[in-house]
């Protein structure tokens, strides 16, 4: 049996709200019933509740609220592109679905990143600005990318990630001194880019050494 929390939205003063709670807002994130008043993220009525929709509801809202004080913009409406990364604890799934009223639909599945920056938040803008304060990749734009590439450059780019974590958890294991630990991850990275870096050669000589005496 599984037993899951019922979601409940905030009921903010002054505003309308469904029977859940919920903020019912329009395609272009206009709040149903009012005048002027914009909502996006998880307090609107849209029953998936994930950061990568929220940024999308917002920049429905946004492109209204500029057309509307005279900005050359169509604005477009909110068409809700699922984004998800699965981490699995070795290397991260990239999953991506639009979605059909309530329900995914097309769904992809891939190990490369599905989209550029990879960041666990995939929003046109958010995503590029948390990649760059992460200083792990810079970019001004989300793009998509398609599910699979032969390209060699472009696979080492999406073990990047998985990569990383696998050696900040090999140097965290052997500083706490277990070394067989220490050693899989380097299998990790050794499965996935075929070699290991500069210098961690020495190191597995050197752990495996330890982990023997
Ligand atoms: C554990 C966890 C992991 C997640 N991982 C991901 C992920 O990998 N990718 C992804 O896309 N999404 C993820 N999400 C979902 C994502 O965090 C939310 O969908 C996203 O934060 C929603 O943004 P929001 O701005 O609508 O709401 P929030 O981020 O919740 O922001 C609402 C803000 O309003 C404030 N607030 C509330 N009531 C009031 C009030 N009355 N007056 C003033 N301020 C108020 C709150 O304090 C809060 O700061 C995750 C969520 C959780 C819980």
């Amino acid at each position: 049996m599984l037993a899951l929390p019922r979601l409940e939205g905030p009921r903010l003063a002054g505003l309308p709200a469904d029977d859940l709670g919920f903020i019912e807002i329009d395609d272009h994130a206009r709040v149903v019933g009012l005048d002027n008043v914009y909502a996006a993220g998880d307090a609107t009525a849209f029953p998936i509740k994930q950061g990568g929709l929220a940024t999308q509801q917002a920049d429905a809202a946004v492109e209204t609220i500029a057309a509307r004080l005279g900005a050359a913009v169509k604005p477009s409406t909110f068409q809700p592109i699922l984004r998800g990364m699965l981490l699995t604890g070795i290397a991260p799934t990239y999953l991506r679905a639009t979605i059909n009223g309530d329900l995914p639909e097309h769904g992809e599945l891939a190990a490369t990143p599905l989209w550029w920056p990879p960041t666990k938040i995939a929003g046109r803008y958010l995503g590029p600005y948390l990649a760059e304060t992460a200083r792990r990749e810079e970019g001004t734009a989300l793009e998509d990318q398609p599910v699979s590439s032969d390209d060699p450059r472009e696979v080492q780019a999406g073990h990047r990630e998985a990569r990383e974590l696998a050696l900040t958890f090999a140097l965290a294991d052997a500083n706490s001194q277990d070394y067989p630990s220490a050693l899989r991850w380097l299998e990790v990275v050794e499965q996935l880019d075929g070699i290991l870096p500069p210098g961690y050669i020495e190191k597995r000589t050197e752990w495996r050494e330890r982990a023997h005496g």
